[in-house]
């Protein structure tokens, strides 16, 4: 079991040969780049990961990442919890060119020498679970006085460029259901 601060850089190398796996909760406030994306960096994030050597020696790193986290609803602009999720499936490459030759289904994680940032790793991840446009996921209290009162900045700033398509906006949701698919 894991508690508390999670070591910075770990000897992932080291792990995979070992075959280790990792199963607990580390505080929010750990990973200040996550922090830095919430209203507040309260609650704590719960990995259940393992190392493996991958068939071509490398390591990999899977299992799930999340988090219950602070988030501010961009309609009523009221704090609300999200969930965050993550399904890692992750290879430790030495650089670009092994991280371009990884299957589709892999993501790489750039690091030329024994000792990973684990923190960055779980930053990385979980910040691609963030929502682009935060926003109550079901009955948001503000949403009908907003709409009348105003249409919202990201349309108007959508306008600017003449383009309503938002490529990401729907992306995180397109993990957790890549999630689910996969459980
Ligand atoms: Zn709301």
């Amino acid at each position: 079991m894991l508690t508390g601060p999670i070591p910075d850089l770990i000897d992932h190398r080291k792990l995979a040969n070992q075959q280790r796996e990792f199963n607990g909760s580390v505080p929010v406030s750990s990973l200040p780049r996550l922090g830095e994306a919430l209203a507040d960096d309260s609650g704590d994030v719960h990995l259940e990961i393992a190392f493996s050597r991958s068939e071509l020696g490398q390591t990999r790193i899977t299992g799930t990442v999340s988090a219950s986290v602070s988030l501010v609803c961009q309609k009523c602009l009221n704090p609300y919890t999200q969930s965050l999720k993550s399904s890692l499936q992750v290879v430790v490459v030495p650089g670009e060119d092994a991280l371009a030759a990884l299957d589709d289904d892999e993501d790489g994680f750039i690091c030329g020498e024994d000792h990973l940032s684990l923190v960055e790793l779980l930053e990385d991840e979980l910040l691609l679970s963030v929502p682009m446009i935060p926003r109550h996921p079901a009955a948001c209290p503000g949403a009908e006085v907003q709409n009348k009162a105003d249409p919202g900045e990201a349309s108007r700033e959508d306008d600017i460029g003449g383009d309503t398509y938002r490529p990401f906006a729907g992306l995180a949701d397109a993990f957790k259901k890549a999630d689910k698919d996969q459980t």
